[in-house]
């Protein structure tokens, strides 16, 4: 399919095969690619901002590309714990000493006190709606991906099965106002965000979240990437285009 061909890892390939996606959407088409560092410079993860209208496959545009990068960094994280388990055994052996044993793997949610969730991506929303719709689809896509975790964080939940939810979660779909308070009780650390979507960037700004997204903007200076979706380019989107990603942002029609 048109998905398979923008090389996207297989969990993800199969999960878009499951929920029937058989071809990309415009925007997919035109988002994911770019999203991915494939542009036509190779330029690694580029800023984009994308035209896009609800109903547009806009959400996959940018889950996919996001998920893939996390898919891939996870598998290269166990990769290196398999290795150096290996060499540790190899070391005992050469010393006669007992095989170390494996580390064992925690549930998060049975622990007693909660870490701080550091997560590696990030999605903005306006509403709680919006966002508990996201990470649905983000769920969904997540399902062959083997400890990929997605936890959301809006207003009007319960705190504590929010944090809960937040153990290891590797993307966090939020809405501005209560991502903020969870990061100042240190419940949520924003410091290794590497991915930052503005999803409805012009609803954003018609809720007043104006102040929010420059906070967090500031919080996760070090990302490497930042995608904004809107379904317009009215002049204040793209003043904010100017004020959070390199030269605005490549333009998506
Ligand atoms: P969105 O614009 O992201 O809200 O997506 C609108 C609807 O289209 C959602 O129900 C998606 O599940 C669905 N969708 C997204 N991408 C595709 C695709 N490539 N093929 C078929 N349906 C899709």
């Amino acid at each position: 399919s048109g998905f398979a061909a923008m090389g996207l890892v297989p969990e993800l390939l199969q999960a878009v095969t499951d929920m029937g996606y058989t071809q990309p959407t415009a925007v997919q088409t035109r988002a994911i690619p770019l999203a991915m560092g494939q542009g036509a410079d190779h330029a690694g993860f580029i800023d984009l901002m994308v035209s896009s209208q609800t109903g547009s496959g806009k959400t996959a545009a940018f889950l996919l590309p996001v998920l893939h990068t996390l898919q891939l960094q996870q598998e290269q994280a166990k990769a290196a714990e398999r290795a150096a388990f290996e060499r540790a055994c190899a070391e005992a052996e050469a010393q006669g000493k007992p095989a170390p044993k494996r580390p064992k793997r925690k549930n998060p949610l049975l622990a007693r006190h909660f870490e701080p969730a550091v997560p590696g991506a990030l999605v903005l929303c306006p509403t709680r709606e919006l966002a508990q719709q996201v990470a649905h689809d983000a769920i969904d896509l997540v399902r062959h991906c083997k400890g990929l975790r997605i936890a959301s964080v809006v207003g009007g939940m319960p705190y504590q099965r929010q944090i809960a939810q937040l153990q290891n979660a590797s993307l966090v779909v939020a809405t501005p106002g209560r991502l903020l308070d969870l990061q100042r009780s240190g419940q949520i650390r924003l410091e290794e965000v590497q991915f930052l979507v503005v999803d409805e960037a012009d609803r954003m700004l018609d809720l007043g979240f104006a102040d929010d997204l420059a906070e967090i903007h500031r919080l996760t200076a070090h990302r490497r990437q930042t995608m904004m979706f809107s379904a317009t380019f009215a002049p204040r989107i793209q003043q904010l285009a100017m004020r959070v990603m390199h030269e605005g942002g490549t333009g998506v029609q």
